[in-house]
């Protein structure tokens, strides 16, 4: 079912759901079960997965290092297979511009539709880790915009080849992201808004949030997007803080604010363990609020950890 259909058939409830990211490579997938397995209980109507950037990694031969491009957490679409079919749940994948042809993009899409995979999420990618800004895939979309206009197109029915099949057009649900506080590269947050709307106007359903810790940058951000004309959900994005290194890490990589309050707190506390703790209450009471001011969905950034998201879930559903 569609991400749009699950929120309608919940009348107003608020919906369970989170993110994972893909083992590194040779990695058992089972200790990615282990991690989903005690989720299940708060009913998650979908699950989405990440896609990581390739990404240079120096092998050592004989003492010289050999450079080589590559991707350490493949299996994107592969995951989203076998979770649908495990747990028969909806899986999202994130498809993004960065590392891929729009013939590739398009080849995915086709494997998704195959898979019975209803719902995508659409982003640009961040540059590679090498790369100061992004930079687009020769043959490659630059925005994620574009992007979403590829997906609608072939659920028009319009590949790139230019033949219009119109007996088993594909009918993604597609997602795509938004910033309570700005993306990191746009020169202000209304010229932000301005860039969701067209994705939006290009064929976007919905909107998730990057993470934020101060509900009040979510409501203000949900007021400015409905002011600019953007009416379709907007799912809150949640990520409890773990390790004390995230006061740094989350500002550093995602530009957020961290509220006072809570870094006081987590400076307060002597291991991480207690910092884990902090990093649950934390997102309890900010859980609590959006369900209370009635968000669709309670979306959970796992990153493939889930006793922080289950203690949460307890709490909150
Ligand atoms: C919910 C969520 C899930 C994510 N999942 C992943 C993932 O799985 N893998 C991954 O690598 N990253 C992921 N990301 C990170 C994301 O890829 C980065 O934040 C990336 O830098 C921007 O992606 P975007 O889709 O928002 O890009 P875009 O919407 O293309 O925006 C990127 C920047 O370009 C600007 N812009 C947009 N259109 C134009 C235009 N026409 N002209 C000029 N400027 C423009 C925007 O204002 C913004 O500053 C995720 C982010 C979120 C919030």
């Amino acid at each position: 079912m569609k991400v749009t259909e699950h929120i309608e058939n919940a009348k107003g409830e608020t919906l369970f759901s989170f993110e994972i990211i893909p083992p590194v490579k040779g990695h058992n997938i089972q200790e990615l079960y282990d991690n989903i397995d005690p989720l299940m209980e708060f009913n998650p109507p979908f699950i989405d997965v990440t896609t990581s950037r390739e990404e240079y990694v120096y092998i050592d031969r004989d003492g010289l290092l050999d450079k080589k491009l590559t991707r350490m957490r493949p299996g994107t679409v592969g995951i989203c297979a076998s979770i649908k079919h495990k747990y028969n749940v909806d899986t999202i994948p994130h498809v993004l511009c960065g590392g891929f042809t729009k013939e590739e993009t398009e080849y995915l899409l086709i494997d998704c539709h195959y898979l019975g995979i209803q719902n995508v999420m659409a982003l640009r990618g961040d540059a590679m880790k090498e790369e100061k800004y992004f930079e687009p895939t020769s043959g490659g979309h630059a925005y994620a915009s574009d992007l979403v206009q590829q997906i609608h197109k072939l659920n028009c029915g319009e590949y790139l080849h230019e033949v219009v099949e119109r007996d088993h057009c594909a009918d993604f649900c597609i997602g795509v992201a938004g910033y309570p506080e700005k993306h990191m590269e746009a020169p202000s947050l209304q010229t932000d808004l301005k860039r969701l709307k067209q994705k939006v106007d290009k064929g976007a359903h919905y909107v998730v949030t990057q993470m934020f810790f101060d509900n009040k940058k979510y409501f203000e951000f949900v007021d400015a997007a409905r002011a600019a004309g953007i009416t379709v959900p907007i799912i809150p994005g949640i990520k409890p803080v773990a390790v004390k290194r995230h006061l740094q890490l989350l500002p550093q990589v995602f530009r957020i604010d961290l509220p006072q309050e809570l870094i006081d707190a987590v400076e307060a506390c002597k291991n991480n363990k207690q910092v884990r703790q902090v990093g649950i209450e934390w997102a309890i009471e900010q859980s609590r609020e959006l369900k209370q001011a009635g968000v669709p969905v309670l979306h959970y950034y796992s990153m493939g950890k889930s006793d922080n998201i289950k203690a949460i879930a307890e709490a909150v559903f």
